[in-house]
């Protein structure tokens, strides 16, 4: 079965096969592999001096919530660009966190709203941070991580990105960027196993930062100095997926890093695109907003459309896809990320070329 969705994604056996080994939290092989994944994140991030990476349990929420709770003081506020289903999320954090949020809220389909962010920014003085989603998976959308940059610098606040399903394929360089931290996980575009998730920020920040998280367990600061003081994690680490994420780190490299990654994903994009435009399904974004990760597609407007039916034909074919996010008309998702390759996309458009037929949806009807 071939995941086509952004996480959990389709792992190669040889980071499965990395964790087939035991190690001890306080053994000095674990200690040095998460010294090195965690130097190895850092460098993917930025070639900058003073940078560091502060992995954490669990899935990308909790990085990112351990971000905001880390970073936007208690009398501070985050304004959050948002324009769907990750950007709210971020919203919902700083909510539950107690922290002061304003959300700038644009159409799912449509790019951010910066202009309205000036002049959030500008009416505001409580907001010390801007938050936004680099590439959002609610619809595929890559947001410019530039310019949002750019209206936080002018307006002299820091910048949170959500960089989940961007970091590990798409470039930035967040020390030049401006941003104080970047969230991310395992189980994206590095195309490591779901369990561990992290966060690349500036030291300096994280100094700064002391008393400030609102829960223990997602207290950045707290466990940056454990691993500055000893190399330990606090709590439990996800040791297995520690080094399976290490193994995938290795993988990442031999394809050439970031470049390499991206430019397989935009490979798989431009078959998925151009084979299910053959059979009449467009995006739902135009081409310069259409990031490599993941495409939504509107369903076709057809009485004989049922996605259940699309969704268990498909996956008797050998593919899962995703239902698509968007509140406003029906549309399904497929993924470009993980270890799938072009070939895998072409069966796949095939797949859904006979599974459109078998619904009543020939090729000409489906648009
Ligand atoms: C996957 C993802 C997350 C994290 O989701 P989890 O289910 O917690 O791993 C956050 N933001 C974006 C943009 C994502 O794609």
């Amino acid at each position: 079965m071939l995941l086509l969705t952004p996480g959990p994604l389709t792992t190669g056996p040889e980071t499965r096969a990395a964790m087939d080994v035991d190690h001890g939290s306080r053994d000095p092989t674990f200690v040095a592999l998460t010294r090195r994944v965690r130097d190895r994140l850092t460098a993917l991030a930025t070639p900058a001096a003073g940078w560091t990476t502060v992995p954490l349990q669990g899935s990308g929420t909790f990085a990112v919530e351990a971000m905001i709770g880390t970073f936007v003081p208690r009398d501070g506020g985050v304004a959050v660009l948002v324009n769907g289903a990750y950007g709210q999320r971020m919203v919902q954090i700083a909510r539950v966190a107690g922290r002061h949020v304003v959300a700038v809220v644009a159409d799912e389909a449509q790019a951010p709203d910066l202009a309205a962010l000036d002049q959030v920014l500008e009416g505001d003085p409580r907001l010390t941070h801007v938050a936004v989603v680099w590439s959002e998976t609610t619809t595929g959308q890559v947001n410019p991580l530039e310019a949002a940059a750019a209206v936080a610098r002018r307006h002299g606040r820091r910048l949170l990105v959500d960089g989940m399903s961007a970091f590990g394929a798409l470039p930035a360089d967040v020390d030049a960027l401006g941003v104080e931290a970047l969230a991310a996980s395992a189980n994206k575009c590095l195309e490591g196993v779901p369990g561990v998730a992290f966060v690349i920020a500036r030291a300096e920040s994280l100094a700064g930062a002391a008393g400030r998280a609102h829960a223990l367990s997602l207290d950045l600061h707290d466990q940056w100095r454990r691993f500055e003081a000893d190399g330990q994690w606090r709590f439990t680490p996800p040791t297995h997926v520690l080094a399976a994420l290490d193994r995938a780190l290795d993988l990442h490299a031999a394809e050439g890093g970031v470049a390499g990654r991206g430019a397989r994903y935009r490979a798989n994009l431009a078959v998925l695109v151009e084979g299910l435009a053959r059979l009449g399904l467009r995006p739902l974004l135009p081409p310069e907003r259409q990031g490599p990760i993941i495409v939504t597609f509107p369903a076709p407007a057809h009485p004989a459309w049922d996605f259940e039916r699309f969704y268990e034909a498909l996956r008797g074919r050998g593919f899962a896809i995703y239902p698509g996010k968007l509140t406003a008309a029906p549309t399904f998702r497929v993924g470009c990320i993980g270890q799938v390759y072009p070939d895998d996309l072409r069966r796949f458009v095939d797949a859904v070329g006979t599974t459109l037929a078998e619904l009543g949806l020939t090729p000409g009807d489906a648009g």
